[in-house]
């Protein structure tokens, strides 16, 4: 109650983000992803946060993160506080892997990669099962590579904003997965967690292809006490053959125009004639009409192959 003696209701703060990888400037799969969480978080007076994921400084192309900022803010995209760069926070990934590691479910792996695929019993949709080689003991006369975490039989289910209840069982589907790579780096799945976690973030929306990581990240987020965020996944935009669009692919294009793409891209039934609207206008109109519930559960291919932009 407040003083005046009205009821006040307290809604919780949407805190989202957009995690973009810097391989190359934004393509358009990765502007559906930043216009979707964008919109779906301003939209309710929510905070939206950037994150450039270059930890794997081998696939990162210089130039190319603040190339994928200035695009941003050539589409009106503006974004609250400072960009986290995951090549800065390797020391709260090192202090999260401590505390997991006071459970228990850490262990070394002595394994290559050429050996856990020879020895896979199958492979699952994310790659070869790690069949369990050094789970209860490294093999002898190995030496310690990757660091794994012993994952349990259960289901790990969860309801996605748009391609609604999704379950996995980790064992059958990965297996015990990697946290620290055998060059040192640390996994994705553990980096994502701890910053999204640290960062506040309520809302994780991003393309389908993460969907399948999804619940290696909620069996961290438990591991390490963490809450679990809303999840949505987006549907990917393909190439004409089907293929997953890479920064390889596209010609350049003015942002308005790829914007209003993305949108309609997302099932949103922005107007035509803001096709060749200013972008912050077409931004606007997002923030103010996106619908979830419009938003198809199916990939597509697009002919919206974008990889450089001119600032129209
Ligand atoms: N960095 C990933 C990408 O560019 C996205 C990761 C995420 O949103 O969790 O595809």
């Amino acid at each position: 109650m407040s003083v005046d003696g009205r009821k006040t209701v307290k809604t919780a703060l949407v805190v989202g983000r957009f995690a973009p990888s810097p391989t190359g400037p934004l393509h358009f799969g990765s502007l559906v992803a930043a216009i979707g969480s964008y919109c779906l978080a301003r939209q309710v007076g929510g905070r939206w946060l950037v994150r450039m994921e270059d930890l794997d400084r081998l696939r990162v192309v210089p130039g190319a993160a603040d190339e994928i900022l200035c695009t941003l803010e050539a589409c009106g995209m503006v974004w609250d506080g400072p960009v986290l760069y995951q090549s800065r926070r390797t020391a709260r990934y090192e202090a999260a892997l401590e505390r997991l590691r006071g459970t228990g479910l850490i262990f070394p792996c002595g394994c290559s990669r050429k050996e856990v695929l020879a020895s896979a019993p199958h492979a699952g949709e994310e790659g070869p099962v790690y069949p369990g080689t050094c789970r209860e003991r490294i093999a002898s006369g190995r030496r310690p590579r990757a660091l794994r975490i012993r994952v349990p039989g259960d289901r790990v289910c969860y309801v996605d904003g748009v391609f609604g209840l999704r379950e996995q069982q980790l064992s059958a589907a990965v297996g015990d997965f990697v946290l620290r790579r055998a060059d040192g780096l640390f996994a994705y799945q553990l980096a994502v967690v701890v910053d999204d976690a640290e960062s506040g973030v309520t809302q994780v929306v991003r393309g389908a292809d993460l969907l399948s990581s999804t619940p290696r990240q909620i069996f961290l987020q438990s591991c390490l006490g963490y809450p679990v965020p809303d999840h949505i996944h987006l549907p990917l935009a393909l190439a004409a053959d089907g293929r997953k669009i890479s920064k390889r692919d596209g010609a350049a294009a003015a942002v308005g125009a790829e914007l209003w793409k993305a949108l309609r891209f997302l099932g949103q039934p922005v107007p035509k004639a803001l096709s060749k609207a200013p972008p912050g206008e077409i931004v606007a109109w997002g923030v103010e009409h996106f619908q979830l519930q419009r938003v198809p559960a199916a990939s597509a291919a697009t002919s919206c192959l974008t990889t450089s932009w001119t600032k129209a």
